[in-house]
């Protein structure tokens, strides 16, 4: 295996982290958002990171091995502790660093649903995960939506259904104009949907409409992985995937089987090169869409 793919499937959480810190050390980096904002990138999801006076506000804690790296990384921001964070779904690469973070009086909220999957096996992409333990679990649950007040601005943490998964959330720090999308957003590249854990090309579709309908041209969002994005590249996004899933929706009205549309890359044509350069092939996409569609 290459280097760039050990470190990609490490970084989306789909081999051990030790693989890849054997192979190169990571760094954390952070990314000043606002006077109050930033975003912390190291191995996994993009990290949120709100400071104020009143305490630190995270989203998202990528592996357990870099948590003390992470914290390094926070004080160099704010002297402030961090009080509160955010799991925008499952996945060990947003979760992982949980167990670490609740021993540093951290606590944790998600969606009922991430407590649920975090609480029990799971399989992704046909590898299976074994559950967290319980210390590593959200401690607050939600089923909707939930608001923080916190450093003068109001933050609005909300569900968005069956997106990446089933237990997705958008974090919203309304008055600074900057969203966070968890992996409802793989910004430049195909998206992984985890059909296994409830995700699916029409919540996909229907969460970045919701992110298209609160934003501005002067929104900032913080993808789930890579690079900082905009409304404009959103709605570019959002273009490639209805366009690839009205195709396939053709392509079952005609009465297409998997392998059939698992092989034809016309499907993807236009999008292969930009998009399937990356975590999921043209192939994989096809494929999910397909099987989403069908279910
Ligand atoms: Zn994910």
């Amino acid at each position: 295996m290459s280097l760039k793919k050990v470190m990609l499937l490490s970084a989306l959480g789909f081999i051990s982290f030790n693989t890849l810190s054997q192979k190169r050390e990571v760094k954390i980096t952070s990314k000043k958002i606002t006077n109050n904002i930033y975003m912390l990138q190291g191995q996994g999801g993009n990290i949120g990171l709100f400071v104020g006076d009143d305490s630190v506000f995270m989203i998202d804690d990528q592996f357990a091995p870099l948590t003390n790296k992470i914290l390094t990384k926070v004080k160099e921001i704010s002297n402030k502790p961090i009080k509160y964070l955010v799991n925008t779904h499952w996945h060990g690469d947003h979760t992982g660093g949980n167990e670490n973070m609740k021993k540093n009086d951290v606590l944790i909220f998600s969606h009922e649903n991430v407590r649920k999957r975090m609480s029990a096996d799971q399989t992704v992409r046909g590898r299976l995960k074994k559950a967290s333990p319980k210390e590593a679990l959200p401690v607050i649950t939600f089923t909707n939506d939930m608001n923080f007040h916190i450093n003068g601005e109001d933050v609005l943490v909300s569900h968005v259904h069956n997106a990446h998964t089933d237990g997705d959330a958008h974090i919203y720090f309304l008055s600074s104009n900057v969203i966070h999308m968890g992996d409802t957003y793989f910004q430049g590249k195909f998206p992984f949907i985890d059909l296994n854990s409830g995700g699916s090309i029409k919540g996909y579709i229907e969460s970045i409409n919701k992110v298209l309908l609160l934003s501005n041209d002067e929104t900032v969002i913080i993808p789930g992985h890579r690079s900082l994005s905009n409304k404009a590249e959103l709605k570019v996004y959002k273009k490639m995937l209805i366009t690839l899933r009205d195709r396939v929706q053709e392509n079952i009205n005609k009465g297409k089987t998997l392998a059939e549309v698992s092989k034809d890359e016309s499907i993807t044509k236009e999008y292969k090169e930009e998009y399937g350069a990356w975590f999921i092939s043209a192939k994989e996409m096809r494929e999910t869409i397909y099987k989403s569609l069908q279910k």
